[in-house]
């Protein structure tokens, strides 16, 4: 077992471990005074996991109910979240009851934003089951709905009371998701730890999700704790994002998963930086390899004019230029704004 203490305004911890599922209900109790619990889970991950985090809440004296969602990023919006509510509210959950999100980046980022919301917002927690949600969306509590419009542009910042992750939930994760964590996974290796990086090189991954998991979390606790609500050092995070989000808009949302379309974004962006002078020799060339490794993305099918028009609408965006994350060198990264006729003269270049 590991355990990552963040301290944010409402300090709280992650831990991993084995098994940790069937504790679930001992480690929240000291954290709360709720007489109720709701699950929010999907149709995938309910039937896998729902019974045992249910079993555990109920012996530790939580009266549970569990919401459950069709699986998948189209449920990311606010008609779903206001069925939620009305469950919320039917279920009798009150100001001091806690919401228990089980489940993959969805699962967290939604039932989160419903419990940042309801009655002005109640605690919650995250039981993420899927390697992207725990290694990255689960942490830093970041709460959000898709709206037509864009991802993740209705949102709130609600830290979650604890992190409880279970590597052994990514025994039941399809091949897909386990490459769609590890877009987000190469990315840590590429902005803060040329270690964790090289492990990549050298190992197998699913040999190492232990280890995989405690970095990352560890460098996202660093990178929360000193930018809570996003207004500086945050933005390194979004390494490989711009791009990425223009993919994945590009695609409907559908063509790409979300650490897909990160691989693609920051394969691209670091040939463009590496092509300028911008990023040390050989740097896009070893990223690629390592993404290639893992069957990941080093390009898109839409063209860089397609790609460079796409990212006009990034939320990252302020006032005219957008803030690129860029590498120094595998594991130091560097903030540029650009505008896009900048952006578009290094594509060009
Ligand atoms: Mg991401």
């Amino acid at each position: 077992m590991s355990v990552v203490e963040v301290k944010t305004g409402v300090p709280y911890k992650i831990i991993i471990e084995h098994g940790v599922l069937d504790r679930a209900g001992e480690l929240i109790r000291p954290l709360t005074k709720a007489i109720r619990a709701v699950i929010v889970s999907d149709a995938n991950v309910a039937p896998l996991y729902g019974d045992r985090v249910r079993n555990s809440l109920e012996e530790s004296g939580f009266e549970v109910s569990e919401f459950v969602f069709e699986a998948g990023e189209a449920s990311k919006k606010l008609s779903v979240v206001e069925k939620m509510y009305h469950f919320f509210f039917e279920h009798d959950i009150t100001r001091t009851d806690i919401v228990v999100a089980l489940g993959g980046g969805v699962t967290g980022d939604m039932a989160g934003f419903a419990a940042a919301t309801y009655l002005r917002g109640i605690d919650f927690v995250q039981i993420p089951t899927s390697l992207l949600a725990q290694v990255d969306s689960s942490v830093g509590g970041k709460t959000a709905v898709d709206m037509p419009f864009g991802k993740n542009l209705v949102g709130a910042f609600r830290q979650p009371r604890i992190v409880l992750i279970d590597p052994d939930t990514l025994n039941t994760l399809p091949e897909k998701f386990f490459r769609d964590g590890l877009g987000e996974v190469v990315k840590y290796g590429c902005i803060r730890s040329l270690a964790l990086f090289e492990r990549l090189e050298k190992e197998n991954a699913a040999d190492i999700t232990d280890d995989i998991i405690y970095e990352c979390v560890s460098i996202k606790r660093d990178v929360v704790e000193k930018d809570e609500f996003d207004t500086g050092e945050r933005a390194i995070l979004n390494f490989g994002h711009t791009l990425g989000h223009a993919i994945e808009k590009l695609g409907n949302y559908s063509g790409y998963t979300h650490g897909e379309a990160v691989a693609a974004g920051s394969a691209m962006i670091t040939r463009i930086s590496e092509k300028n002078g911008l990023t040390e020799k050989g740097t896009a060339e070893r990223l690629e390899a390592v993404l290639l490794k893992y069957g990941l993305p080093v390009n898109s099918r839409f063209s860089d004019d397609e790609i460079a028009a796409a990212t006009k609408g990034d939320k990252k965006s302020s006032g005219k230029s957008i803030n690129f994350v860029l590498l120094k060198s595998i594991g130091e990264c560097f903030l540029k704004k650009l505008t896009a006729e900048e952006f578009k003269e290094l594509l060009d270049k």
